[in-house]
């Protein structure tokens, strides 16, 4: 097995330098960062892999400012700062602190999140319940080169400790990972070969090599683009699956075969919606390797067949825990969400399509925030697009159990108890990168402070802003001395009439869906204030229903909730949440005339600004009862797919942010257009 994999390696390679021969020259000139001085913060593709668009700062070089701060703040006093004290599966006996406790996947995805949390907000008390797994992981392979408990040798979870590994070294250059990775590589690429990938290490191979293609542009050790030959070989494959894509309707359960205590079988892998989030990254990954046109266009794939067949408002899709269809009442694990943005922050590096940055701006701000209590003291397993009861009840799930949508603890299953937490601290670090042209580029907009060097020369931009509550974002620029080189915007495809203010010039139109780049030499004091036209819209969506939208944010009407504790939980409990008001509301607005009027209110409570307290914008639409829309089994039943004329009196409705409201209606059938009662 290891033979053939070394002739198909040499196949790629001779077929890499055929494909890029032009770009040669080019790409041996970017293959160190030394060479390259505009670029001394980042590290750069080595050959023979393709040129990334961007590169990632390291986890440091972002400063979270503003309502980001605050948020990444709630969370360290919330679940992520405290789960180690009173949650035994990543408490001090867990395997990876060398206990007899839990050893599998839990540490490796708290530390994940923790990590970057810590070394964001530069929280001492973090860094130091950090240090303990780093120091225990670094200070504990085996002399096979193996690391980790050794009362488990699943490479599942290593992948994820590989990911923790890399972040730690580049906030804080400790040589010994480099020096445990080397060797844990060296050791799995001889084992591999009796003990190959299997299950969740076989559909997830691509976090792997991730890994793998990180050390390899720091140390140049051929051997580890063997190591990623061999994961894509043993690994699924991703690119074929969507190519052909068969799973175009919501999972049936009869189909999957799973059965207690053993391993889900290929097809529920397949449909999996976390494997299906972690795999978004696979064809750009291995497009580095390959120079493959088709791999390159492989997300595009992804993205266009889940969109198609079970694509959310939320820029996500569903799967409660399958993939299951374009119904707003199933729902999506909170697992699937921070791994889709960790996959589009890769992709988008790799790749540099600005629409991929707004989708990740809208998970972020909408469904992110949304499986989250204000406090981040309690979390939702599944999600629904439209949510009208929050109870310990069956749903319609495709195989999720009756806890999927309470608040807490560990609803449904812990992994999203313990992977949560890598959300907010990795899209704060991909808010910025390096552009491979010497230059930067703003990949999402959140207030923030971005240190680095460019050709040398010192240089801090701060970003103050209320986005995505308001679109008017803007750079100051501190250089050490003037400095020419090139700034990239991302205007949003919704931003139609962007504009660039530099220095209080004229403003200059931007092309909205694209990169704007501003080259010019820059010095300390220069401004550029960046204008998103931010009215609110409604957008189709499935049989005569619409969404409305404003910049990045979803709008959902809020149902009046009434909160019971199901059940205390450690330091926190389990919540359900009950429906106090209607909900099944036909909206007045279509794409031709919408009657939206915006009010703007600014948060005093101080709270998180995404939750409802502090929501700072609402949009004022007017609608009215569509009474054959009824509940089922604690959803919104099928949702009338005419348009809705009757009797009831138009009402004025008030949306918030989606993720404000935790019962909430957010895909809305609509009223006919000559409806007799309508005004
Ligand atoms: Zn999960």
């Amino acid at each position: 097995m290891v033979h053939s994999t070394r002739r198909s390696f040499l196949k790629v390679l001779a077929g890499a330098a055929a494909a890029s021969g032009a770009n040669l020259s080019k790409i041996a000139a970017l293959a160190n960062s030394e060479e390259k001085p505009g670029l001394a913060d980042v590290v750069l593709n080595r050959l023979p892999l393709a040129e990334n668009h961007f590169c990632p700062f390291p986890l440091t070089s972002i400063r979270p400012k503003g309502w980001l701060l605050n948020q990444l703040h709630i969370q360290a006093n919330g679940l992520s700062g405290h789960l180690d004290e009173f949650w035994p599966d990543v408490g001090p006996q867990s395997g990876w602190l060398g206990g007899n406790g839990e050893a599998w996947e839990r540490g490796p995805y708290f530390l994940d999140g923790l990590l970057p949390l810590a070394h964001l907000i530069q929280d001492d008390r973090l860094l130091e319940k950090s240090r303990r797994w780093i120091d225990w992981t670094l200070t504990h392979p085996a002399p096979s080169g193996m690391f980790g408990p050794a009362q488990n040798d699943d490479w599942w979870p290593r992948i994820v400790m590989l990911k923790v590994l890399t972040q730690h070294y580049e906030a804080t250059g400790d040589s010994r990972v480099i020096e445990v990775m080397e060797s844990y590589f060296s050791y799995q690429l001889r084992a591999l070969g009796s003990r190959p990938l299997s299950d969740w290490g076989k559909y997830r191979w691509q976090d792997e090599a991730l890994t793998v293609v990180w050390l390899y542009n720091r140390t140049g050790n051929r051997k580890l683009l063997q190591l990623a030959e061999l994961l894509h070989q043993q690994g699924y494959n991703w690119r074929k699956q969507f190519e052909s894509f068969e799973f175009k309707q919501k999972t049936r359960l009869q189909d999957l075969g799973l059965a207690n205590g053993k391993l889900p079988p290929d097809r529920a892998m397949q449909t999996h919606g976390v494997n299906n989030a972690m795999a978004l990254k696979s064809s750009a990954l291995w497009w580095l390797i390959s120079h493959d046109p088709d791999d390159r266009s492989g997300v595009d794939r992804q993205l266009a067949a889940l969109d198609t067949y079970h694509g959310m408002p939320t820029g996500m899709f569903s799967a409660d825990e399958h993939l299951a269809g374009r119904n707003p009442s199933q729902g999506v694990e909170l697992c699937a969400v921070v791994e889709t943005m960790f996959s589009l922050e890769q992709v988008i590096a790799i790749l540099g399509d600005a629409s991929l940055g707004d989708r990740l701006e809208k998970i972020a701000y909408n469904a992110l925030p949304a499986a989250l209590t204000h406090d981040m003291w309690a979390h939702q397993y599944d999600q629904q697009t439209n949510q009208i009861e929050c109870t310990l009840a069956q749903r319609p799930w495709t195989t999720n159990g009756p806890e999927s949508n309470l608040f807490g603890l560990e609803p449904n299953f812990g992994c999203c108890t313990a992977n949560m937490h890598q959300g907010w601290p990795k899209f704060t670090s991909s808010l910025w990168m390096a552009s491979t042209e010497g230059g930067i580029a703003a990949i999402a907009y959140a207030p923030c402070e971005l240190k680095t060097r460019i050709a040398g020369v010192p240089v801090q931009i701060e970003e103050e802003t209320e986005y995505p509550f308001d679109g008017r974002i803007s750079f100051l620029m501190h250089t050490e001395k003037p400095t020419r080189f090139p700034l990239g915007l991302r205007i949003p495809r919704w931003a139609v009439g962007a504009k660039i203010v530099l220095n209080g010039d004229p403003p200059e139109a931007a092309q909205a869906g694209s990169f704007t780049v501003l080259k010019r030499e820059w010095k300390s004091g220069d401004r550029i204030t960046l204008e998103l036209p931010m009215a609110a819209r409604t957008r189709r969506w499935d049989d005569n229903s619409v969404v409305v939208e404003r910049g990045p944010l979803l709008f959902s009407l809020p149902i009046e909730t009434a909160w019971e504790k199901l059940r205390t939980r450690g330091m926190t409990a389990d919540w359900e949440a009950r429906p106090k008001s209607e909900w099944n509301y036909a909206l007045e607005v279509n794409e031709l005339n919408p009657r939206l009027a915006e009010m703007s209110r600014k948060s005093t409570t101080g709270e998180s600004v995404l939750e409802l307290g502090g929501a700072r914008i609402r949009v004022e639409v007017r609608g009215k009862k569509a009474s054959q829309w009824k509940a089922e089994n604690g959803v919104a039943g099928e949702m009338p797919s005419t348009k809705v004329s009757s009797p009831e009196p138009l009402e004025k409705l008030t949306l918030v942010p989606y993720s404000a409201a935790k019962l909430r209606i957010t895909v809305f059938p609509v009223t006919g257009p000559s409806d007799p009662s309508g005004e």
